[in-house]
């Protein structure tokens, strides 16, 4: 990225300025193999070496117990929509799936080609501006599992801990806040995340599944989606998007350097609580989100006068604050605040939006 503008794109998104260094400096002779990160085969042992680090990195990182295996998947986290129940139902009939927004939904489009899915809660209702109260969900207990997404990117609304459902397996989309707080697995059977938010760059999904649910997927399923056999091949059964790894373990690297997931919370509580709090005291931006359930990482906004949107879209293109369109399914306005984001990124962000809603009010 270019010093002078910010990047609040929603993903691919904002890589740390050492992070792009590191490539660039890296980029034609990688460590002593003499040939570029882009060149090298994947069965060379630095390479091996490479997935065993990254590896490393992210049980130490998210404290992955060592009952799950850690998968680095082709593509993004679209294909897990598939691939969960293609390797989960096993001989159930049913999946729970709760519905808190554009990416839950599609996940319910997607698993529906291969199971029956009970609907355990929705917030369609409400706009998707809030999660149901837990105490209303109706699980079937004789489902394979339950899937929620962590964090809707849209809708910018995320649970505030893993729901407190027992006797289930619970299944989570963290795409867009993987790395950015401690994850308590207890209750979790399997999680996913697609790489180009806190991970890196497009091409690659980060699967973390407990092993004994490996090992019953459909017959039918191809090997390269299925995870006990990447398990055992070490994601490697087909060639692996070897340049998103590479990136993926120097985000690893930066994100232990700042002080692991604990200090990248605490920044992720304090960037957001300040876009929050000028927004909310703001006269012409209003974000709905049930305040209990804001995103940490997204936040979506709109303007009380929508005719004024496309004036402060361009007037913060001019001042180097990129990517806040919301999404094409949503209009409005949205900030991501990735990892890579700092806390005087989003000072400026404030700043611009106080300056442009002095000039329009
Ligand atoms: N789930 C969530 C929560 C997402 O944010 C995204 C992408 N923005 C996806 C799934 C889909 O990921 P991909 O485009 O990599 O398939």
């Amino acid at each position: 990225m270019n010093n002078s503008v910010i990047n609040f794109g929603a993903g691919p998104a904002k890589l740390p300025q050492v992070v792009l260094e590191k490539i660039h400096d890296h980029f034609l002779k990688w460590q002593n193999t003499g040939v570029s990160i882009l060149e090298l085969g994947h069965r060379t042992p630095e390479f091996a070496a490479l997935g065993e680090k990254i590896e490393t990195s992210i049980r130490t990182l998210l404290r992955v117990p060592n009952d799950y295996a850690v998968l680095l998947l082709p593509g993004g986290a679209q294909i897990q929509f598939a691939m969960l129940p293609m390797n989960l139902l096993a001989d159930h009939q049913t999946l729970n799936y709760v519905e808190t927004g554009y990416w839950s939904t599609m996940a319910i489009k997607e698993a529906q080609k291969y199971a029956k899915i009970n609907l355990a809660a929705s917030s369609k209702d409400d706009h998707f501006r809030t999660i149901p109260a837990i105490e209303s969900w109706k699980i079937d207990p004789s489902a394979a599992y339950l899937h929620f997404t962590d964090n809707e990117t849209i809708g910018g609304v995320e649970f505030p801990q893993v729901p407190a459902v027992d006797n289930m397996i619970l299944v989570s989309d963290m795409s867009s806040n993987i790395f950015s707080r401690p994850i308590d697995f207890s209750r979790l059977g399997l999680i996913y995340a697609c790489a180009q938010k806190n991970l890196g760059i497009a091409g690659m999904c980060l699967v973390i599944v407990r092993k004994d649910l490996l090992g019953k997927a459909m017959a039918q399923t191809p090997a390269v989606f299925n995870y006990d056999v990447e398990s055992q091949q070490d994601s490697m059964q087909a060639t692996p998007t070897t340049f998103a790894w590479y990136v993926a373990s120097l985000m690893l690297d930066w994100i232990e350097e700042q002080g692991g997931v604990i200090e990248m919370n605490q920044r992720s509580l304090q960037k957001s609580q300040l876009l929050y709090d000028y927004l909310d005291g703001s006269e012409l931006y209003r974000n709905e989100v049930d305040a209990k359930y804001r995103s940490r990482m997204k936040i979506p906004f709109t303007l009380r006068d929508a005719s004024l949107e496309k004036k402060l879209f361009q007037q913060a293109h001019e001042e180097g604050l990129l990517y806040l369109q919301g999404h094409r399914s949503v209009g409005g306005a949205r900030a991501s605040l990735y990892n890579a984001m700092t806390v005087l990124e989003v000072e400026k962000l404030v700043e611009f939006l106080a300056a442009f809603a002095t000039r329009e009010l």
